[in-house]
């Protein structure tokens, strides 16, 4: 933790966050697919955000990252307001977003594309020993560094696709369900991976899934996105003893919690 952030503790007061959404509103042309999101994270937590498919978990990472311009609301990070920014302004800055389906190069090497992520550096020292700590956390790829990245396999590309977000050394990290089309054994070590990330170099991470049950295990804050709009907000821990939370992501219940059948039941986010 930071001077400034242990003499804000220490005089009881709380850390202002490292990120914070309020209220913002994004389309898609007339479409509006976040409808006054408001969340934050604190430095050096996890912070997962949960909703099916559509919600809006992607585009609130892309009003973040800049890809998206909101129409409405505010992007805040380290006290500074990043609304609208240019992505590569917002990268900059220490913000490295993972996309959803990895978005690797398919026709440069697993190496070229790790150098990408680090295309606004210039410290080669730096360089190399961020270089050499992706290659420890996931040594699958330095074994493949030179293969061609369209080569390697879905759970791979995930791992090539977070080394090269840690090519910018990030201070935030932003992963758009990287459990996607992974089988469990993978998602498994993937996500210990992204807890080592954010245990051993107090990188924060904002994570969107629909996986539950691997989220809510690595997370510290979660919330709970619906077409568009935050319907729950928790400690990961929490929110794992919630009815709905049970029923609708971790699939723990064959009927509703009052025993009607799940096809019946309504969310009422309790
Ligand atoms: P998924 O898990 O399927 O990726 P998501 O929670 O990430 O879902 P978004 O991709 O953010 O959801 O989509 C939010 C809403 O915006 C959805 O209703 C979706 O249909 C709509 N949407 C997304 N992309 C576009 C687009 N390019 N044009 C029009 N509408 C879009």
């Amino acid at each position: 933790m930071s001077d400034a952030a242990t003499a804000v503790e220490a005089q009881g007061g709380e850390a202002a966050p490292l990120l914070e959404v309020r209220n913002i509103e994004t389309y898609y042309g007339p479409i509006m697919a976040i409808r006054g999101v408001s969340l934050a994270v604190p430095q050096g937590k996890v912070v997962v955000v949960l909703g099916a498919n559509g919600a809006g978990k992607t585009t609130v990472l892309k009003t973040i990252s800049g890809v998206m311009d909101p129409q409405k609301g505010q992007v805040i990070y380290q006290g500074a307001e990043i609304t609208r920014q240019d992505p590569n302004r917002i990268v900059a800055r220490g913000i490295s977003h993972v996309p959803e389906g990895r978005e690797v190069f398919p026709f440069l090497s697993v190496r070229e594309n790790l150098d990408m992520g680090a295309f606004l550096r210039r410290d080669r020292e730096g360089m190399q020993e961020d270089l050499e700590r992706v290659f420890d956390y996931f040594p699958r790829l330095a074994e493949r560094a030179n293969q061609q990245a369209g080569q390697l396999s879905g759970g791979e590309q995930q791992m090539l696709a977070i080394g090269r977000a840690l090519m910018g050394r990030p201070k935030l990290l932003l992963l758009d369900e990287p459990s996607l089309g992974l089988a469990p054994l993978l998602v498994k070590e993937i996500f210990d991976i992204v807890s080592r990330i954010n245990r051993e170099q107090g990188v924060s991470i904002l994570l969107v899934e629909q996986n539950a049950n691997v989220a809510l295990q690595v997370g510290d804050i979660g919330y709970v996105l619906e077409v568009g709009r935050i319907v729950m907000e928790d400690s990961c821990k929490a929110l794992l003893q919630k009815d709905d939370i049970k029923e609708f992501y971790l699939g723990q219940k064959e009927t509703g919690v009052r025993g009607k059948r799940r096809w019946k039941k309504k969310k009422l986010w309790r």
